[in-house]
């Protein structure tokens, strides 16, 4: 066997995702979205314990299981088949490695099995140059099987006839009665022969025949069948079986053909068994994949109870929309909103008619904040937020009110409320102009605060501040609405 040199090293790709045990699947998919990673190496104290791979997303998909509440520990498939870096030699080997084990992905460990790359189709694929296709056919794949042969007993000039009449430029010699091999002559050989001026009619095929035969067996690789050849000066090779008997014969041009780019396709035929039944899993896995990975990338920003966005994608989108407005000085709002004795509720009619009541509060939201680049999030338990780039004090007062009066206009009964039969809402609303030092964090904390005291009015009701450089009052200026119920 061919050890490969530090080029073909290169089939391990060295920096796959790794990612602790405990880690959320939740988590684990949005890195591996980010980082177009195929798989997740499992580590626990310095060591693979698992693998966690996009055959695994299909099936967390498919199962609609609570990704956020399950950890990689949970759903890795702990058995990993891996190598050691020593181990890897044939880029073929590997390959048939992948097929043999139904798997897309080798893990490659150092002695301490602690993880160092991982091997896929991709990368063995990038690495696939044509003369690695010699170590990979055998001989018994392209050698021909007609060969002409001839007896020890024949004479010179019975083989040149041979050969001239069957057009071949070797016989192959055996004893009478035996189907071994026992030499061969070639068309060299009787230019030589002849220029000797050796009496053909009267010398022996034994005599004059090379042997004994450098032979090699359908089984063996094109690439060590050429080495031999090479090695033994010779421009073709024998092939017989464990017996010894012949079976066929290898040339150097059969050889040297496979890698002529024009003949390549003949290569890529012997190939194409292998190729199609990966590729066709391949599809049926990339069909799941595309499925599944819409419905992930859904689950990874979208609140399952309420369908409004969730709290990681609120952090995300505000940061970016606050770097964005800073720049162009333009101001943003951001609206808390949280539903009123909503523990009461849950107490008078139940945790579940307190659920469908939330999706109805964050559906109602979603409809009134309805610009392009308006977000509603839940924020928490009962509470939501709304974040509205480039809007005024004006805009989010309309707004604010629009929503108050949207909820109250839902008319869900609330008998233990002490503010009112039906459900309401308490809203703090901040309008931020960009100040240098502000940052996202003080943005919510004001939001809050603001919330807090519109609680405190009595609830029903809202509060809104204008906060920022750019505003020429003094101090914040306040507006504390109140909606009649
Ligand atoms: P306040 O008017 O001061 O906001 O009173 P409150 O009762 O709404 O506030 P509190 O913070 O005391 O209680 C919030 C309640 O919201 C308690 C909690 O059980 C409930 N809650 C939080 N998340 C959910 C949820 O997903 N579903 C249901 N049904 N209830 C929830
Ligand atoms: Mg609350
Ligand atoms: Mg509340």
């Amino acid at each position: 066997m061919i050890s490969m040199d530090e080029n073909e090293k290169n089939i391990i790709n060295e920096n796959p995702l790794q990612l602790p045990a405990i880690t959320p699947v939740s988590e684990a998919i949005l890195a591996m979205h980010e980082l177009h990673a195929s798989c997740v190496l499992v580590i626990e104290k310095n060591q693979l314990v698992g693998i966690f791979t996009e055959r695994d997303v299909v099936r967390v998909a498919s199962y609609q299981m609570p990704i956020d509440k399950i950890t990689l520990s949970d759903l890795m498939i702990q058995d990993v088949f891996t190598l050691r870096k020593s181990e890897i030699d044939n880029i073929f080997d590997i390959a048939g490695l992948l097929i043999k084990h139904h798997i897309r992905h080798i893990p490659v460990v150092d002695d301490y099995n602690y993880p160092i790359g991982v091997i896929t189709p991709h990368t063995l694929r990038r690495e696939m140059k044509p003369e690695y296709l010699l170590r990979y056919i055998r001989v018994g794949e392209v050698m021909t099987n007609r060969v002409i042969q001839g007896l020890t007993s024949d004479s010179l000039l019975e083989i040149t006839q041979k050969m001239a009449l069957h057009r071949v430029s070797c016989i192959v010699i055996s004893e009478p009665g035996s189907k071994v091999a026992a030499g061969i002559i070639t068309e060299r050989d009787i230019v030589q022969f002849h220029l000797l001026e050796l009496p053909l009619d009267r010398v022996s095929a034994k005599t004059v025949m090379s042997h004994p035969l450098i032979s090699t067996s359908p089984q063996d690789s094109l690439w060590s069948t050429h080495q031999n050849m090479t090695k033994a000066l010779v421009r073709r090779l024998v092939v017989t079986n464990e017996q010894g008997e012949l079976v066929g014969l290898i040339t150097q041009t059969q050889m040297l053909r496979l890698l002529n780019p024009a003949e390549v396709h003949h290569v890529v035929q012997l190939l194409q068994g292998v190729i199609d039944r990966q590729t066709s899993d391949l599809q049926q896995l990339n069909q799941q994949l595309q499925v599944a990975n819409v419905e992930l990338s859904k689950l990874a920003i979208i609140d399952e109870l309420t369908q409004v966005f969730n709290r990681r994608h609120l952090n995300q989108y505000l940061s970016q929309e606050w770097t964005r407005l800073k720049r162009y000085r333009r101001p943003l709002a951001v609206i808390l909103c949280d539903v009123d004795h909503f523990k009461l509720y849950n107490d008078q009619y139940g945790h579940l008619a307190g659920d469908r009541c939330l999706f109805k509060v964050a559906q109602t939201l979603w409809k009134v904040a309805n610009r392009a680049p308006d977000l509603v999030a839940r924020y928490g338990g009962e509470e939501f937020a709304i974040v509205l780039p480039e809007t005024t004090a004006e805009g989010a007062e309309h707004l604010v009110r629009e929503i108050l009066h949207s909820v109250h206009q839902l008319q869900i009964p609330h008998m233990a409320s002490p503010t009112c039969d039906y459900i309401t809402i308490s809203l703090g609303a901040i309008v931020a102009f960009p100040a240098p030092n502000m940052t996202v964090n003080d943005i919510l904390e004001s939001v809050d605060r603001l919330l807090y005291r519109a609680k405190e009015k009595g609830r029903n009701t809202y509060v809104i501040e204008v906060i920022g450089q750019d505003i020429l009052t003094e101090s914040p200026s306040t507006i504390a609405g109140h909606f009649a119920s």
